[in-house]
């Protein structure tokens, strides 16, 4: 039995997103950025958190009784006020709970059962071309777990897949590439200053570790680089940011970059700001438009990356006629 564990939040099952072909995703948690649209809030702390789900809740106060730290209260409003500071996590308030209101996110699992439980759907993998995917958060912070995980999957013949924001330290990416089937890279901001303003850290790191990258590839061939960029009105989705990203790419990585994904920005992520008692900056920013997406999707034609292996993804906002009250 090994003695490898590792702090995640959940996995998901027949994820199409998260590589080629169907796959299960294990999201970590724990994240070196904060970034100010983060689509996963309750990946950044490494720690476990206490999520409240209003519309379950029936307003027993059977946890503000049972907290012995006295941290729960009711608020005038009538929502439920979590001392976050001072929680001990202990999940007191969760097993007290009648209607499954609280949640405690984030968990501590060994990798002999994370490897139990993602081979239950083997038989997915091997017909749609897909594998596992570690992401998060940034998986590459428990490197030594991804690394044993990745191997033994490995043994079993199975593809590996690790989503990464490239902030880690380069012994990380030693460790796990070797049994690394796909990188997902993702490459935000070009602009070190906004980088900065955006998500807390510079990129600085982020550029010298995809360089460094781009070197290793010689020795492994077989790794497929895939880079994917967020769109984010107001920070990122800048057609400067495109044509910087795409040279980039262009002078450093050219021909190893398999696919630049562009992801454009959603707001599925709204609910979980709110049950983590966070503010959210992106609450009332709309969807890009289809001919916004179309633009910085040119942009990033024009930088000189080769146009077939740009993806745009995402949703986007549908656009109503004024005049007609008609929807294209
Ligand atoms: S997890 Fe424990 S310390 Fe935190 S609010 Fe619930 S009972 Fe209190
Ligand atoms: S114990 Fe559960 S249902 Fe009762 S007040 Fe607390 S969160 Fe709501």
């Amino acid at each position: 039995m090994s003695p490898l564990t590792a702090r995640i939040l959940h996995l998901q099952r027949f994820s199409t997103e998260d590589g080629p072909g169907i796959r299960t995703t294990v999201f970590f948690k724990g994240c070196p950025l904060r970034c100010a649209w983060c689509h996963n809030p309750e990946s950044m702390s490494p720690n476990p958190q206490l999520q409240w789900l209003e519309t379950r809740c029936i307003g027993c106060n059977t946890c503000i009784q049972t907290c012995p730290q006295g941290n729960l209260r009711r608020a005038p409003n009538g929502s439920l006020h979590i001392a976050r500071d001072d929680c001990l996590a202990c999940g007191k308030c969760v097993d007290a709970c009648p209607a499954n209101a609280l949640e405690m996110l984030g968990h501590t699992v060994s990798l002999e059962d994370l490897l139990a439980e993602v081979l239950k759907d083997r038989s997915y993998y091997e017909t749609s071309g897909g594998g596992i995917t570690a992401s998060g958060g940034e998986p590459g912070l428990q490197a030594d777990f991804v690394a044993e995980f990745f191997r033994r999957l490995k043994q079993e013949h199975l593809s590996t897949a690790f989503d990464t924001c490239g902030l880690i330290a380069s012994a990380a990416f030693e460790k796990i590439l070797p049994y690394t089937d796909w990188l997902l890279y993702d490459l935000k901001e070009i602009d070190e200053e906004k980088h900065r303003r955006f998500t807390s850290q510079g990129n600085q790191r982020i550029l010298q570790n995809l360089l460094q990258i781009g070197e290793w590839m010689n020795d492994f061939p077989t790794l497929h680089l895939w880079i994917r960029t967020p769109l984010i009105p107001g920070a990122t989705a800048r057609t400067d940011n495109l044509l910087g990203i795409g040279d980039f790419l262009i002078k450093n990585l050219n021909g190893k970059v398999e696919r630049w994904e562009l992801c454009a920005f959603n707001n599925l992520c709204r609910d979980k700001y709110r049950r983590l008692g966070m503010d959210w900056d992106y609450q009332h920013t709309p969807l890009l438009t289809a001919e916004e997406l179309t633009t910085l999707t040119e942009a990033a034609r024009v930088s000189g990356f080769p146009p077939d292996l740009i993806i745009p993804t995402g949703a986007t906002r549908v656009q109503v006629l004024e005049t007609e009250g008609e929807t294209l």
